[in-house]
């Protein structure tokens, strides 16, 4: 019997690309293919690129640059994809190129290079797909693309419009994630409230029943799971203040992952971004006053072009005054293509350094100023890894996404396992993490 063709997969990028990589893996699974965690291994290499900043483009380059030098046959898919001119011009010798969600083509591209043997593998899928994420959470990709123009990014120009997944499919998606162990679903896309706009809120089938392609529906529908439903990339629209009644009662998490990006009005008109008109901050205060566990993280970005001192004092003002939970920064960084460069006003890389060091400062005392709160507290966490040498579990709380936020450190962590759901006493904090003690025996996964 002839062997399975090996792919090996390198996957940069976002959680979005992530997910593409996950679909891909899914497929050529499901044709009979096998993967090799080493290039020596892997008969083909797929690269998934990014191209969200030059940076980011240089680190794809990077990787595919390796992936030829370890292996030599490789097939180039994802956001990079679009610049076929500017890969072929690097590495002449890849073999093929497609670009972003283009799963058809990269299969085919993949038959063409390395013909699949006869299926056999079919019952080895399981039913949630392939993940790259442990079982126990998993991200649910809502839609594709973007109608907003921020000024910095050419995400609408690589990704396209928006363009939302029906929602029946979505639920079966996430009912599917959920049987096969996910205690965590991480909804994402470019811009999550504006789910469905696209295709006018068209109500699609789930079980037999209509379900509409709205933002609240969607969010309401996946609480019923029982997992742990999380919002990432949404904009503070009018709209999302209903999500607030959905927190209070237990369907979603009290979280949400909102990329304001700046606080200066002028900056965000600068900048294009969407909902920049909006009372923000009280919209923000208003939500904390309706569901006081509600944890905000975002992102912002110092040094864009204009920006003066009273703009970026305007910004820490937002971080204190709003209590930004969990704060991220970048300094900005002109992206080839992007509008935002024939901008006026450069701010100097040592300014929009020392602006990056203070606002990181400011983003650590308002954190470590909230975690405080909470020692004492009583709350579920959800384990994602254990250090037996040292009894500890590492877990997070319902304020801490993957990867990004912090952490809950639990001591005394005996016969706790990566996937426990577990209730502890929070007994101390620092600047980003808790620390906890279990308070009763661990809940079976
Ligand atoms: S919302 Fe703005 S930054 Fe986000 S993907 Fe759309 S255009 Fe880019």
């Amino acid at each position: 019997m002839s062997q399975a063709p090996k792919i090996g997969l390198v996957s940069l990028g976002c959680p979005k690309a992530l997910v593409d990589s996950e679909r891909i893996m899914t497929t050529l699974r499901a044709q009979g293919y096998s993967f090799s965690r080493n290039y020596e291994g892997a008969d083909i290499v797929l690269v998934n690129t990014c191209g969200f900043l030059d940076s980011a483009k240089q680190e794809s380059l990077e990787a595919i640059g390796e992936a030829l030098n370890e292996n030599g046959r490789v097939i180039v898919t994802g956001c990079l994809g679009i610049e076929e001119g500017l890969i072929r011009e690097t590495h002449p010798s890849v073999l093929a190129i497609t670009g972003p969600h283009q799963y058809e083509s990269v299969v085919s591209a993949v038959h063409e290079h390395l013909p699949p043997v006869p299926n056999k593998f079919l019952d080895l899928v399981p039913e949630s797909g392939l993940k790259l994420t442990p079982r126990h959470y998993a991200y649910l990709k809502i839609s594709e693309g973007c109608n907003n123009r921020c000024s910095f990014c050419i995400i609408p120009q690589i990704r396209g419009d928006l363009a939302s997944r029906p929602a029946g499919g979505i639920l079966a998606e996430a009912e599917g994630l959920v049987r096969s162990g996910a205690k965590e679903l991480l909804v994402i896309s470019q811009d999550t409230s504006a789910y469905g706009l696209d295709i006018k809120y068209a109500e699609s089938n789930y079980r037999g029943r209509p379900v509409k392609a709205k933002f609240y529906d969607l969010a309401k529908e996946l609480g019923q799971f029982g997992a742990w439903v999380r919002l990432h990339y949404v904009y503070p629209y009018p709209h999302v203040d209903q999500i607030m009644e959905l927190m209070a009662d237990g369907l979603v998490l009290p979280y949400l992952d909102i990329p304001f990006q700046h606080a200066s009005p002028k900056v965000l008109k600068a900048m294009r971004r969407p909902a920049h008109q909006e009372k923000t901050l009280n919209r923000i205060l208003n939500w904390k006053r309706q569901v006081p566990d509600l944890t905000v993280r975002s992102n912002f970005i110092v040094g864009f072009p204009g920006e003066t001192e009273e703009d970026f004092e305007m910004m820490l003002d937002f971080i204190e005054e709003a209590e930004i939970d969990r704060a991220g920064c970048f300094k900005y960084e002109p992206v080839t293509g992007a509008p935002a460069n024939e901008l006026e006003g450069i701010v100097p890389d040592e300014v929009a350094q020392e602006r990056w060091e203070q606002l990181m400062e400011v983003a650590q005392n308002v954190s470590a100023g909230q975690l405080s709160k909470k020692v004492g507290r009583t709350i579920d966490v959800l384990v994602d890894d254990v250090q037996p040498d040292k009894n500890v579990a590492i877990a997070r709380s319902k304020w801490d996404a993957p990867e990004i936020d912090g952490q809950v450190i639990v001591a005394n962590a005996d016969g706790i396992k990566p996937g426990d759901m577990v209730s502890v006493t929070v007994t101390g904090s620092d600047e980003y993490d808790l620390f906890a003690e279990p308070v009763k025996a661990v809940q079976a996964a």
